[in-house]
């Protein structure tokens, strides 16, 4: 029997413990995390009649990975998707109002975001040359090359710092945004690859993307996970060492309590920062490689407010800050009409994120002061009345790993030498996808290279 350790339970570790269970038929499959519940950054409260998440809201099915592995683990009866205005209403706070982000290339042509020459950038991306070589360009630059800096700072730096909370001037567009280059590449236009996408789609019957969660929230995937690999092979345990024993060909992983337990296989799935302190005494050049990944530090500040203490519509998903506003927040999000069930009647949910690369000192701030400053923000850009009843601030020291400008070349560097360790893997978000749909694409490809690699390598010819 292989014996399979993974360290790290988060979506990505539960996932690969889930895919390893179809493909390495009889592996012991043991997921080692440090917390005393699994999930990483997925976690659901339910507080105060409120339910609210401190880390993803939910999760797109342009890429069908997490809706798929839904379904196989009978989770479908607990799935709900974005109410029909939350889908189609985003806004953008711009000008010193909020306004609605058209859902249509011609729909910006109506719109006061843009001024005439942007529309135009934006009309003529359609005939902008592809650029040939395989340059690594920041998404900033991308952005400028086929659509010019006002439509960069307007409304591609405000999605990058909703997705990344990062920095369009420093992230590798082929790193962060992989699909968007293809399409550049195969299409030779951006928005000639998502028309095509749509005609496609709708010939399959299909609408646009929908985002999804769950009716008790995100973490109802990570214990409908937990079920199929076993409580009892989830442990609590906070890895300190990692060492290979090449008298008895086992990976040793000790906890800091002394605890000690053994593999055949070990995969990595924790942070990168985590993965390089593991590493380091393995194999400095591999350990010192995957810490150069950075995080970025945000806040997610959640407010509970009476309703009528918010006089604005709130039939939408919520709104994105571009940089150039010099606001304080990165955005907010609707919750509580995002999807049903989020706050007591007569009562609205929101999330604001605050930090991001670009703010990262405010997190300085002790819990009182954002929560004071995020109210401030929310009174100026949606003319919130009175304070929130309910009010949490949610920390991610560690919360998004950045994607810069060489990513792709470092994390083929970083799989090789990784190769050279017989049964040593490594996954997780810092490498190839910080959306939750790639953290669980990659664990059925990762699954299939164990497996192979368990039966060419150990198993006696
Ligand atoms: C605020 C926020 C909002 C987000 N929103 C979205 C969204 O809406 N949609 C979306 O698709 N994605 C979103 N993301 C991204 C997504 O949540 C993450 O990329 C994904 O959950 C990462 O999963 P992971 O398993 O790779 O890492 P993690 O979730 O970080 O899991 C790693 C696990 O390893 C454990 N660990 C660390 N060190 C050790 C150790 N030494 N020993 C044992 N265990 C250890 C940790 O405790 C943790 O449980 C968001 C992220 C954040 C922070």
């Amino acid at each position: 029997m292989v014996r399979v350790l993974i360290i790290g339970g988060g979506i990505s570790g539960l996932a690969l413990a889930h895919r390893i269970g179809q493909y390495l038929a009889g592996a012991k499959v043991t997921i080692l995390e440090k917390e005393n519940r699994p999930g990483g950054t997925i976690a659901t409260v339910s507080e105060g009649g409120f339910l609210f998440e401190k880390g993803p809201n939910g999760f797109l099915d342009n890429n069908p990975a997490t809706l798929n592995l839904s379904r196989e683990l009978g989770l479908e009866a607990e799935l709900i998707h974005a109410t029909t205005y939350a889908a189609k209403n985003r806004f953008l706070f711009l000008n010193g109002k909020l306004q609605l982000l058209p859902g249509s290339l011609l729909g910006f042509l109506g719109t006061g975001i843009l001024s005439w020459k942007a529309k135009l950038s934006l009309l003529m991306e359609r005939f902008c040359p592809p650029l040939l070589e395989d340059r690594d360009e920041t998404v900033a630059e991308f952005a400028k090359r086929r659509v010019g800096q006002e439509v960069a700072d307007r409304l591609v730096g405000p999605f990058v710092s909703g997705i990344f909370a990062g920095d369009p001037d420093r992230l590798s567009m082929k790193a962060s945004f992989p699909r968007i280059t293809a399409m550049e590449k195969e299409h030779g236009s951006v928005f000639k690859g998502f028309a095509v996408q749509r005609h496609d789609h709708s010939r399959n019957g299909k609408t646009g993307p929908k985002l999804w969660s769950y009716r008790a929230g995100m973490e109802q995937l990570i214990a409908s996970l937990v079920e199929r690999t076993g409580k009892e092979n989830v442990r609590k345990f906070h890895a300190s060492s990692l060492k290979f024993d090449s008298a008895t060909q086992c990976w040793k992983v000790s906890s800091s309590n002394g605890e000690e337990v053994e593999g055949d296989i070990c995969v990595l799935a924790c942070p990168a920062h985590a993965q390089a302190e593991l590493l380091k005494p393995l194999d400095l050049e591999l350990g010192t490689l995957v810490g150069t990944i950075p995080y970025t530090r945000l806040a997610v500040v959640v407010m509970a407010f009476r309703s009528g203490d918010v006089p604005i519509s709130l039939k939408g998903f919520g709104f994105l800050v571009p940089s150039i506003e010099r606001r304080r927040i990165l955005g907010a999000q609707w919750c509580s009409s995002i999807y049903p069930g989020r706050a007591p009647a007569g009562m609205v949910l929101l999330r604001a994120m605050i930090g991001g690369v670009q703010q990262a000192e405010l997190l300085n701030l002790d819990d009182q002061t954002l929560a004071n400053l995020v109210y401030q923000e929310l009174r100026e850009t949606m003319s919130v009345q009175s304070p929130a009843v309910f009010t949490k601030v949610i920390r991610w020291e560690k919360a998004i790993p950045q994607y810069l400008i060489g990513h792709c070349s470092l994390v083929e560097k970083i799989e090789e030498k990784a190769a050279s360790h017989a049964g040593l893997f490594l996954t997780g978000n810092a490498y190839k996808g910080i959306a939750l749909n790639s953290c669980i694409e990659n664990a059925e490809p990762l699954a299939v290279r164990i497996s192979r690699w368990w039966s060419r390598e150990r198993l006696p010819q």
